[in-house]
């Protein structure tokens, strides 16, 4: 199917930034399409209590908050189209995105596609993510005051990690493949002085154990091979997150680890009337709150861009610049 409308603005991305622009652009009657993903909701679908979001004195459930969030710009007029974008074409007005065989048109895109926490990719983890394996400490380390953690990385992510862990767990491990580590030195030294913080080198994490929590993990020697069992209370992953830009990369701005690059102080892409919003262009922060404020932002750009266009929805496009 083509539809031949051409739309004020479409969403890629239905998570905290998604949302929040689909909120904003709603209520300033811009009727954003929103096609949210087949698994919309995003990284907090699999995060289980929220407790660093304001405005939720005792704590929301991940799902539940992105059920609110994507209810409230429904109530606004937002349209949604729960599937996957498999192409877009932003090399000229009106910019073309597709699903499958149908395609979508609009004068303005915000995409906010998002990250992708890195797994392990082992089957035991699958099964206890959300309950007892993270890849976020700064969602989850509350959860394992007084308990028994294992850390998986060695790069700055996982040293951050780690060291949030040590405020609230009694003994945090951090497991690496190697015996180098590629994280920043001075977070290295400060791992090192930590006194509740160890190191476990040369092994993997190839088995997480229980049946509804966990009670242990199998680590593998990446030497020689051997493997050992380890009591533990949880794991979190923390080997790097990818953004999810595979759709953009040709023809967005970006940088060496795939992160959309938006004009300082702005959520502009190097093309007019394409923004990008939240985690797909934002490495260092990754919060929801951080990306419900960016996708605000990009809402209020996107109408700014659409005011310089003559006309309604549907009619010509003209632009004034
Ligand atoms: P990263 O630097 O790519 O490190 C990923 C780590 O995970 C590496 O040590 C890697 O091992 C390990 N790893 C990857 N796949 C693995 C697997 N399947 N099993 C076991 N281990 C695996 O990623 P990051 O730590 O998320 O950092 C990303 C970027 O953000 C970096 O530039 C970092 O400096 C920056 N960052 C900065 C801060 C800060 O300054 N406060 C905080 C977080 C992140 P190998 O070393 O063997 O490859």
């Amino acid at each position: 199917m083509s539809d031949q409308t051409v739309r004020e603005l479409i969403i890629i991305g239905g998570g905290p930034a998604g949302y929040t622009a689909a909120l904003y652009a709603a209520r300033a009657d811009l009727e954003p399409l929103v096609i949210e993903g087949f698994q919309w909701g995003g990284q907090l679908m699999i995060t289980s209590d929220v407790e660093n979001y304001p405005g939720y004195p005792d704590g929301v459930m991940g799902p539940e908050m992105m059920a609110d969030f994507r209810r409230q710009a429904e109530r606004f007029g937002a349209d949604y189209i729960t599937d996957d974008v498999t192409k877009v074409d932003f090399s000229e007005q009106p910019l073309r995105v597709w699903v499958g065989g149908d395609e979508y048109r609009a004068r303005a895109v915000i995409v906010a596609t998002g990250a992708s926490a890195r797994w392990l990719g082992i089957e035991s983890e699958e099964h206890h993510k959300g309950r007892g394996v993270s890849a976020c400490a700064t969602c989850d380390a509350a959860f394992f005051r007084d308990k028994d953690v294992y850390v998986v990385g060695g790069g700055d992510s996982a040293f951050e990690e780690a060291l949030f862990l040590t405020k609230f767990a009694s003994r945090v491990h951090l497991v690496h493949r190697r015996d180098e580590f590629r994280a920043s030195k001075i977070m290295v030294d400060r791992a090192e002085k930590n006194e509740k913080l160890d190191f476990v080198l040369g092994a993997v994490v190839e088995e997480v154990i229980g049946d509804v929590k966990v009670d242990a993990l199998r680590l593998r020697s990446t030497a020689t091979g051997e493997t050992w069992q380890v009591a533990a209370d949880g794991l979190f992953v923390a080997i790097g997150h990818d953004p999810n830009t595979s759709l953009f990369v040709d023809q967005l701005d970006h940088d060496e680890n795939g992160y959309l690059v938006t004009k300082p102080g702005s959520t502009e892409t190097n093309i007019p009337g394409v923004f990008a919003v939240g985690d797909v262009q934002d490495h260092t922060y990754r919060q929801a709150i951080t990306a419900a404020g960016s996708g605000c932002m990009g809402a209020l750009d996107a109408e700014r861009f659409l005011a310089t266009f003559e006309g309604h929805p549907g009619t010509a496009l003209t632009a004034n610049r």
